[in-house]
């Protein structure tokens, strides 16, 4: 049996490094910490939560949920241990941060087959198989490192993120189709707004609370600084009432063909996964606190009663251009003994990057053993996660939660569709009974 190297001893790298343990592989498992840090981890702890203690809902009817039931079927190290050390919080799995880092810890030194190896890895290293998981916050000479490999333009940072909602919760009496100027296919959804509709919008903004940026995410800022067209759009606003109409608002060849009107201003939402069922809002990345957007976005007409998919967010993040680099096995395309995991590759949040590490840690094993690599199909949601953030005809890759916006739809007539209680059941038994019977058929 060989050796792997995993970099990175955070919630990917040690599922990884779990994984190819249980399969007999001997793993050098490098962390930095505590040498050097990342400015949000605050212990030396291997597997340290960096923020809130939550890892979502545990029902299995929910998208989240329903990641953490085909992480169990596959056999998680870290969800279980997750589940192991949870504290109340209602029907979500919240954890004991210190109990969870110290049992993800006695896992390593238990399985007789990880050496963790206290060192900062400033390349990729060559010449042995390699899954990195040095998560949101890598190095910088590794960042630059992994930059140079998947070419100058395949690695972000990015500060703010726009949200996305469910395309079926818009309402069409309001918005329309167009393309700006009627140039190539109406493909973008367009919310439009009088002055005074737009005058009330800005006013929720421009007094909105916005979420407190720590020392190490301000000093993002300063490169926020370099690319304006990624501004927050409550930064825009606060250069002057009309900045966001000659901007990301622009009103001005988007007309509503039912009315013949040209609006004061018009909110503009771009198709953002292959089943159009996911739109994000263009140019509208926030650092507003959740309740705060919400409000915001309901106040956009057509947008009254939208789902909210993903709320934007801003903090310092990296991430491959996974679309281009990554197949979804997590194998590297480029380089075969290469895997990526966490939210390195896109897959965002806590309970995302441990299931990508644990996909990465199952593939990595089976490539050394030659045997097939598992690609999940879109029916279960982490086989949705790996489409979504490998699939190479996307334009604007940006990180993902999971969410049913990604899942393959189910055959079945209206009325299924539209019960979503009924729906939600059905998708989440689809995707257990596949895995369940995966599991068996290839002693998973
Ligand atoms: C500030 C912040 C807050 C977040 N809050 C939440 C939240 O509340 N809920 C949620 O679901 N998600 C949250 N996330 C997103 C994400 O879920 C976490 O970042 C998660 O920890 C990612 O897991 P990971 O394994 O990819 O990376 P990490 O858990 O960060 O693990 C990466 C590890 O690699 C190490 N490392 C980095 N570079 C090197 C190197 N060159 N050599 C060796 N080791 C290295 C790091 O020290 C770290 O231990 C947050 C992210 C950030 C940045």
């Amino acid at each position: 049996m060989g050796k792997v190297t995993v970099t990175g001893a955070g919630l990917a790298g040690c599922e990884a490094a779990l994984q190819l343990a249980k399969r007999g592989f001997e793993v050098d498992l490098y962390e930095m910490r505590p040498q050097k840090t990342t400015g949000a981890h605050s212990t030396q702890n291997l597997a340290e939560f960096v923020c809130s203690n939550s890892l979502g809902s545990l029902d299995p009817t929910n998208a989240s949920g329903l990641l953490k039931k085909e992480m169990s079927i596959l056999g998680s190290y870290l969800i279980q241990t997750a589940i192991d050390v949870q504290v109340p919080a209602g029907n979500a799995l919240a954890i004991d941060r210190e109990l969870f880092s110290k049992t993800v810890e006695e896992l390593i030194e238990k399985s007789g087959k990880i050496n963790v190896i206290r060192k900062e890895i400033t390349d990729i290293p060559e010449n042995v198989p390699v899954i990195l998981a040095s998560g949101p916050l890598t190095s910088d000479s590794l960042a630059e490192d992994i930059k140079k490999f998947t070419g100058e333009s395949h690695l972000h940072f990015f500060d703010a993120i726009a949200p996305i909602v469910e395309k079926d919760s818009i309402n069409f009496n309001k918005a329309f189709y167009a393309s700006r100027y009627d140039k190539g296919e109406a493909s973008y959804i367009n919310c439009p707004m009088n002055k005074e509709e737009y005058e009330k919008f800005y006013d929720i903004l421009i007094n909105a609370p916005k979420i407190e940026l720590k020392t190490f995410e301000k000093e993002g800022e300063k490169s926020a600084k370099f690319f304006e067209s990624c501004l927050p759009i409550e930064v825009l606003a606060s250069r002057g009432v009309d900045t966001l109409r000659y901007g990301p608002m622009k009103p001005v060849g988007l007309v509503d063909k039912r009315t013949g009107i040209e609006n004061y201003a018009v909110v503009q939402l771009r198709q953002d996964n292959r089943d159009a069922t996911m739109y994000n809002l263009v140019g509208f990345q926030t650092n507003l606190k959740w309740g705060s957007q919400k409000e915001l976005l309901k106040s956009i007409p057509g947008l009254e009663n939208a789902n909210i998919l993903r709320y934007g967010v801003m903090h310092r993040n990296t991430f491959i251009n996974s679309p281009e680099v990554l197949y979804p096995t997590l194998q590297c395309r480029k380089r075969k003994d290469l895997f990526f995991a966490g939210q390195l590759t896109g897959t965002e949040g806590y309970t995302e990057s441990i299931a990508s590490g644990m996909l990465a840690g199952i593939n990595m094993a089976r490539y050394l053993n030659n045997e097939p690599l598992i690609e999940l199909p879109q029916i279960t949601m982490l086989g949705a996660l790996t489409h979504y953030i490998s699939d190479s005809s996307q334009k604007h890759f940006q990180p993902i939660n999971s969410n049913w916006g990604i899942v393959s739809e189910l055959i079945a007539d209206k009325k299924i569709k539209k019960n979503k209680k009924l729906k939600n059941e059905m998708l989440s038994n689809r995707s257990i009974d596949y895995l369940t019977s995966l599991v068996k058929d290839l002693s998973v």
